[in-house]
């Protein structure tokens, strides 16, 4: 048995709005798995190793729910263009430089030292549609420590001349790629890029395939007006975006949807009847001038919600800063709401980021016994303060000011991934 036990200020974030805490306490794993948050060691773990990091704040890491991996070059670039003309002028050429299995390598090498090194431990990532380069990044994210779902783009129509696959294409080259998915911690997920993007023949071919091998499927989802009205263009049999999904199969509990700004009360019932998961990406949704998602109203109507950096839409690799822009985009949601909607805290958006996407990987809330063991130890002691903080304090004041280097050291499925 491999006992880990760190010692620190523990905060976890068991349910929305809720932080536990407990000082100087003892987070224990056994093989990787969290048996338990102690304010005393227990009698059976005396005499182990204790990695004691003081006054430090160990906090869970995060899940970023949606990102392109292939738009990791553009990150900061090119965000004068609402999605469709964005789409087309910056980021297809973009992605289309990962047909080059040497340049991906080296992106997605530095792209996986850069989630872990920010305390992203677990994802749900869009790769492009090239298979080689997809391995690839599966490969440098098992190796650097990151966990969860990586999909093959499919996209066999409107990609322009250089990110376009035929349909049998794309349905070939993804029943070979998940042949070639052999990896502990990296598993694959469906992922038709969006509805503009795919026949109705490769959806159906991919709904096929889901229900087959079981997979999960990620797409997006009514994320700017003009997307919204393609999309009923290209289906008029559908009377709304999500149906396009739902009619192949593509719509249940192991679905996730980025974006869902524009999603009415109609696509909201739809998205919690089925338990969609919606990847909420305030960073990129701002920059892209999509609009501000109703996530107080979502929440208060049971769906269920986590957040994606949605690199390269989002400009924030660090979860702590989508955390931050989560929070200013609900304040400026409140008040296009007239006030009516109260936006989300400091420990309600914590909780968007860690449990609630932590969830879609099959963990309990917070460091719940049985979880794998997903840390980031966090250091503060540079940052000057008038009175003593509280550790719920200091986490609130980690979202949006942090010292440099202040995540200190980053444990992922029970491992030490990352020390500064
Ligand atoms: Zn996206």
């Amino acid at each position: 048995m491999n006992t880990t036990i760190i010692k620190g200020n523990i905060i976890s974030a068991p349910e929305l709005g809720k932080l536990d805490v407990t000082e100087h306490g003892y987070l224990v794993a056994e093989d990787g798995i969290i048996r338990g948050v102690y304010e005393t060691l227990p009698e059976q773990y005396r005499g182990q190793p204790v990695e004691d990091y003081g006054e430090e704040l160990i906090v869970q890491s995060f899940a970023d729910m949606h990102l392109h991996a292939p738009q990791y070059p553009m990150v900061g670039m090119g965000m004068d263009l609402p999605l469709i003309q964005w789409l087309n002028t910056y980021t297809f050429p973009t992605e289309a430089a990962f047909r080059d299995n040497d340049f991906a390598r080296e992106t997605y090498r530095k792209l996986a030292a850069e989630l872990v090194a920010n305390g992203t431990t677990r994802v749900c990532m869009f790769s492009s549609l090239h298979r080689e380069a997809t391995i690839i990044l599966m490969e440098e994210l098992e190796k650097a420590g990151v966990t969860g779902y990586v999909g093959k783009v499919n996209m066999d129509r409107n990609g322009g001349v250089n990110l376009e696959e035929t349909t049998e294409e794309s349905v070939e080259e993804t029943l070979r790629w998940l042949e070639q998915c052999h990896f502990e911690h990296i598993k694959p997920i469906l992922t038709p890029r969006f509805v503009p993007s795919c026949t109705d023949e490769l959806m159906e071919r991919l709904g096929r395939i889901a229900r087959e091998q079981n997979l999960p499927i990620q797409s997006h989802l009514s994320e700017n007006t003009g997307e919204i009205a393609w999309v009923s263009e290209l289906h008029p049999e559908c009377s709304q975006y999500w149906e396009a999904y739902a009619k192949y199969g593509m719509w249940n509990d192991r679905t996730v949807m980025a974006h869902c700004v524009w999603s009415d009360e109609r696509e909201r019932k739809a998205l919690k009847d089925a338990g969609v998961l919606v990847a909420h990406c305030a960073s990129s949704n701002e920059n892209l001038t999509s609009g501000y998602a109703p996530v107080r109203v979502m929440l208060n109507e049971g769906v269920r919600v986590a957040l994606g950096s949605d690199i390269a839409g989002g400009d924030k690799i660090s979860m702590f800063d989508v955390t931050a822009d989560t929070i200013r985009a609900s304040k400026a949601r409140c008040v296009m709401d007239n006030w009516k909607t109260p936006f989300l805290t400091v420990s309600e958006a914590w909780y968007l980021a860690t449990s609630a996407g932590s969830r879609f990987f099959g963990e309990k809330p917070g460091f719940a016994p049985g979880n794998p063991l997903h840390a980031i130890v966090l250091r503060d002691d540079n940052l000057v303060s008038t009175t003593r903080l509280s550790p719920a304090q200091r986490l609130e004041r980690a979202v949006y000011r942090r010292q440099e280097h202040a995540v200190h050291a980053v444990f992922s499925a029970g491992k030490k991934v990352y020390t500064a």
